[in-house]
């Protein structure tokens, strides 16, 4: 009796870790799958030389090294 008792509480505690290992391996794809969803790169913001609003660069039109919202404000710099 003690021996098959012994047997059942392996066999319980092989059971529940088992399953935590599962539970751990879930998250840590969980994770994997949420990073592989963030951008590659964080989008750069820059600033209007004229208004000062900020865009992303993408966005901006760049001019002389000096990022502008629009193409009016580009032409509305004097320093352009
Ligand atoms: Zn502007």
């Amino acid at each position: 009796m003690g021996f098959v008792r012994l047997l059942t509480i392996l066999f319980i505690a092989w059971l529940l870790y088992a399953l935590y290992k599962r539970y751990i391996k879930n998250k840590i794809e969980q994770r994997q799958k949420r990073e592989k969803q963030k951008p590659k790169e964080v989008e750069k913001v820059v600033k209007c030389e004229k208004c000062s609003v900020h865009i992303p660069k993408q966005e901006a039109i760049e001019h002389k090294g000096r990022y502008y919202c629009s193409k009016a404000h580009l032409q509305m710099d004097d320093n352009a």
